[in-house]
């Protein structure tokens, strides 16, 4: 096996997230290595597709501060590399009135004056036509949310990193890490070394820590990409205004179901069930449960009239959640040139300028520019007790 070189930084994982913060590092004039086990792009993790949907609309104010730098970070990454990756398309919220996260959403928005349009029952029809709202739930839109193209802008900020003269090196898969004040890191192709690393390996993460003596408490699970068909094509594209949307709480589920204006394949509208079922990210094609696809045929029936309550085409994706579902973003509690960016728990994907930056600043030993207590492995102690 050769040794292979010598990097200030290695990062693992040419995700959205590894691929931001690379792309930051690099932009820091640091040699920067990106590594990758699978050939990119590739579609075995948690950031393939062609989109996802991008909001302010939280119950933590928190993360809607951190999204206000969000968009901003995007729209410098469309300038840059001009490439469009954001569609403004609004976000319909809709759960029951009673509902604390429905009412927790609506006053993070209120308080940080994100315009959003409340609707009426009277109302909502005129401007959400072919959508039930059901008896009992409120309705809101965040108008600054959309869609963000999620292919093109993981291609997009790899590129911008390479640009910068940063280094890609995909079909390697990492097979050991040896910390120290230089780390090495072995790969199925060669031995590298840096003065940090950053771990930003989504599914595999505990399957990479385990070299480094860490578990974190993260679970990974399967999500059924589910497309179904407009009875009527175009019926909810965004020509016809339609926004995407999240159902918070409702008779089929307490988990939340989201959807977006029809994209990816022509007459058909992504729609999913925000949590999935257990599974090995290597194998994840042996994980068959369709119990969330039962509840999504239910909930369409009832309240998407103008689509067919049977998905034309699922898809799958890896959710890797925490205990609470926020993020990890932190040191490793026993080697302080170990940064990791874990557990982004289905909703990482448009934050990953954010993560990005914040992954650099830990690695650089900067301070970072937002608190991160919410994101400390800290919160987990119970779980993994004496690491920490
Ligand atoms: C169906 C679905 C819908 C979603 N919708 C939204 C949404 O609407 N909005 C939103 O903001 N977020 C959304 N998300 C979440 C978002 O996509 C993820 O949070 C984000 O993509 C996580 O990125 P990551 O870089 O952490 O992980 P990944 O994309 O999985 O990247 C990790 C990478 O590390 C590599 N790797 C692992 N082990 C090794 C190794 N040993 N050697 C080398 N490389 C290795 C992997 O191959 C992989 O490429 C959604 C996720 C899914 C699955």
């Amino acid at each position: 096996m050769s040794t292979s070189g010598d990097f200030d930084c290695i990062v693992i994982g040419a995700g959205i997230q590894g691929s931001f913060t690379a792309y930051q590092l690099a932009k820091k004039n640091k040699k920067t290595l990106l590594l990758e086990q699978f050939v990119v792009p590739h579609s075995r993790g948690s950031s393939h597709g062609q989109t996802r949907i991008i909001r302010k609309a939280y119950e933590q104010d928190f993360y809607t501060h951190m999204m206000e730098e969000g968009y901003k970070l995007w729209a410098q990454l469309e300038k840059e590399a001009g490439v469009k990756v954001y569609r403004q398309t609004g976000l319909l919220i809709m759960g029951p009135e009673k509902n604390n996260n429905y009412q927790m959403i609506k006053n993070t928005l209120q308080r940080n004056k994100v315009p959003v349009v409340n609707l009426t029952r009277d109302n909502f029809s005129q401007h959400i036509p072919l959508v039930n709202l059901s008896e009992g739930d409120e309705a809101m839109v965040d108008t600054t949310a959309g869609v963000l193209f999620a292919d093109r802008a993981l291609k997009t900020v790899q590129g911008q990193f390479q640009k910068l003269g940063g280094v890609i090196r995909d079909n390697e898969k990492v097979t050991d890490i040896k910390p120290g004040p230089v780390v090495r890191v072995s790969t199925t192709v060669g031995i590298y070394h840096a003065k940090s690393l950053v771990i930003t390996a989504g599914p595999w993460t505990n399957k990479l820590l385990a070299h480094t003596g860490l578990q974190l408490p993260l679970e990974v699970v399967k999500i059924n990409v589910c497309y179904w068909k407009e009875k009527v094509p175009g019926s909810y594209n965004v020509t016809k205004r339609f926004p995407c949307f999240i159902q918070i709480e409702c008779l089929e589920s307490k988990e939340h179901i989201y959807g977006l204006p029809s994209n990816e394949y022509p007459g058909l509208v992504k729609i999913c069930y925000h949590m999935g079922s257990k599974t090995d990210p290597d194998q994840r094609d042996l994980q068959k449960d369709r119990s969330d696809i039962d509840i999504l045929q239910r909930y369409i029936a009832r309240c998407l009239p103008g689509l067919v309550p049977e998905p034309a085409v699922v898809e799958s994706c890896l959710y890797t959640l925490t205990p609470d579902h926020h993020f990890v973003l932190d040191y490793h509690p026993a080697y302080s040139n170990i940064v990791i960016g874990a557990g982004f728990s289905g909703h990482g994907f448009k934050f990953g300028p954010i993560i990005g930056k914040l992954l650099c600043e830990l690695s650089l030993g900067e301070v970072p520019s937002y608190d991160l207590s919410p994101f400390r492995m800290r919160r987990f102690e119970a779980k993994i007790g004496s690491a920490l």
